[in-house]
């Protein structure tokens, strides 16, 4: 098992300020999004999406929606030769105080039940706002930013406190630097350069 956990909206999908992707017709793949996913699905990774999605619990579109959403993604991207593992959603508001909601580990917590424990340290977490680099690094992963969705530059994460082990401009970079690490994963030492500073 060679998990590779992504966040949705911003990442594989267009983030939308204020507002969430409620429909189909909503939804648009970010550009480089599918060559970044087609890169770690032929490295052979699992690729897993994380994501929280309130608007349902808040009543602004329905868990049918959702599903419809996915569904389609899954379809579009199977179309593309891109298998995803596992979808998970935490579909609550911060006033539920569920365990699923990022920054908390639910999703990864359940993850692991169903497919096992990994080899955490060795493993990423891409995101596009502080949250999912808090998970990732509370999970015990390295955590990626990507500036294609909420954080806009390096400079927002000074005050952040989780920073990212790396920052690039979209997930197409970030399976570079996933699909390096792994090679050199046989090297023995591994090479713990940011590239931030
Ligand atoms: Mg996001
Ligand atoms: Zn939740």
């Amino acid at each position: 098992m060679k998990p590779v956990f992504l966040d949705r909206d911003g990442v594989i999908s267009i983030f939308t300020p204020n507002d969430y992707l409620k429909t189909w017709s909503e939804f648009q793949f970010l550009p480089d999004a599918i060559s970044g996913l087609q890169k770690l699905s032929g490295a052979g990774f699992n690729i897993v999406i994380v994501s929280n999605q309130a608007g349902v619990s808040k009543g602004i579109f329905s868990e049918h929606d959702l599903n419809d959403i996915t569904e389609k993604m899954l379809a579009k991207l199977k179309k593309h030769s891109i298998n995803i593992l596992k979808v998970y959603y935490c579909i609550h508001k911060t006033e539920d105080n569920c365990n699923c909601r990022k920054p908390k580990t639910g999703m990864i917590e359940k993850f692991i039940s169903e497919y096992g424990d990994f080899e955490r340290s060795e493993s990423f977490f891409v995101g596009d706002s502080d949250i999912d680099i808090e998970l990732g690094s509370k999970a015990g992963m390295k955590t990626i930013l990507v500036l294609s969705g909420k954080t806009k530059s390096a400079e927002e994460t000074e005050s952040w406190n989780y920073r990212p082990d790396f920052i690039v401009k979209n997930l197409k970079e970030a399976a570079d630097i996933i699909i390096n690490h792994s090679k050199g994963e046989n090297h023995g030492k591994e090479n713990q350069g940011s590239g931030l500073e």
